[in-house]
């Protein structure tokens, strides 16, 4: 999939009929009391999706950041995610409404099981959980993060409802070509979480990167994210400053050549930042 430059940020549709933004910002490790105040400056710089989590402790500020927006609640694309601590049936549906609550909201335009826990042997039943909210008129798509191939086969598998999206860790420095060939397969959306390799100094100089943005008069960040939207992703940058907000959303109006889109893919693969999902239990630094 290529992504025409332009000014609007394209949207992609889900397998329940929404559609996503291709960009929007993340924000996990933005402390609680902050979020209202960085969240409304990501609305004020332009974005209209949002991705939090049960666990990040800060759906009330993004809430309240929302809510004073006075934007219609139509132009908004929410996305939140069931702590591990919610595994299983009836401990999804509360954390359902655990999340609502906190956000202010009636519905959830994406809710996602945030790891499997394959250890808690509980997210087939946990996705069993999901399928049925997402007849309740509560929550619009469902998907999953952080699902390896073999978790995805069991979820299709038990309930034949493939997610709409499964959000996983992916940059420059670990391009995933085997999951993204398998959510191709199943028809699944990538979602990219940690997209700037948490802006990595190695990785930011790579020249590879360096040459592309000095090619299209664009900074690295920029250059990592459009090749996110060129392969298809939809991306979810972090940034806490109304200047790096505004940088990231000016990605637009140029286009990586498949040339460059073929050398980022061979730069150096140090692999993940974040958790390993085979093993994976708990969100560093959360008690989730
Ligand atoms: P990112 O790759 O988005 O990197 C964020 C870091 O990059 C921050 O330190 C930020 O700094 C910096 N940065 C942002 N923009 C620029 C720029 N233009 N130039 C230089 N540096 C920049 O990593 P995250 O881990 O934050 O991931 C993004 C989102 O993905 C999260 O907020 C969350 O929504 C999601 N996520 C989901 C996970 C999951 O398990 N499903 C796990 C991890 C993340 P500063 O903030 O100081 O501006």
């Amino acid at each position: 999939m290529s992504v025409e430059p332009g000014r609007q940020v394209p949207k992609v549709e889900l397998a329940g009929g929404s559609f996503i933004p291709q960009l929007g910002f993340g924000v996990f490790q933005v402390p609680p009391q902050e979020t209202e105040r960085i969240v409304a400056m990501g609305l004020a710089a332009g974005y209209r999706s949002i991705d939090t989590a049960a666990a990040y402790r800060n759906e009330s500020g993004v809430g309240m950041a929302l809510a004073a927006s006075g934007i219609d609640r139509s132009e908004l694309f929410i996305t939140t995610k069931l702590a591990n601590t919610e595994h299983g049936h009836d401990k999804a549906l509360v954390g359902l409404d655990a999340s609502l609550e906190q956000l202010g909201l009636d519905y959830i335009d994406l809710f996602l099981i945030h790891w499997p826990v394959p250890a808690h042997g509980l997210y087939v039943e946990t996705w069993e959980a999901l399928v049925e909210l997402s007849q309740s008129g509560r929550v619009r798509e469902i998907g999953v993060s952080n699902f390896l191939p073999e978790h995805l086969a069991q979820i299709v598998e038990a309930t034949g409802v493939v997610p709409a999206v499964n959000q996983i860790e992916l940059h420059p420095g670990f391009t995933q070509p085997e999951l993204r060939a398998a959510h191709a397969r199943y028809g699944i959306v990538t979602e990219s979480w940690s997209p700037l390799g948490r802006a990595d100094a190695e990785l930011f100089a790579n020249p590879v990167l360096v040459a592309a943005g000095a090619a299209h008069g664009k900074t690295v960040a920029q250059v990592i994210l459009r090749w996110h939207l060129q392969i298809g992703a939809i991306v979810i940058p972090k940034a806490s400053s109304p200047s790096r907000l505004a940088e990231n959303f000016d990605v637009f109006d140029f286009e990586l050549t498949d040339a460059e889109i073929g050398a980022i893919e061979a730069i150096p693969q140090p692999g993940r930042l974040g958790g390993d999902p085979a093993t994976f239990i708990v969100q560093p630094g959360f008690a989730a």
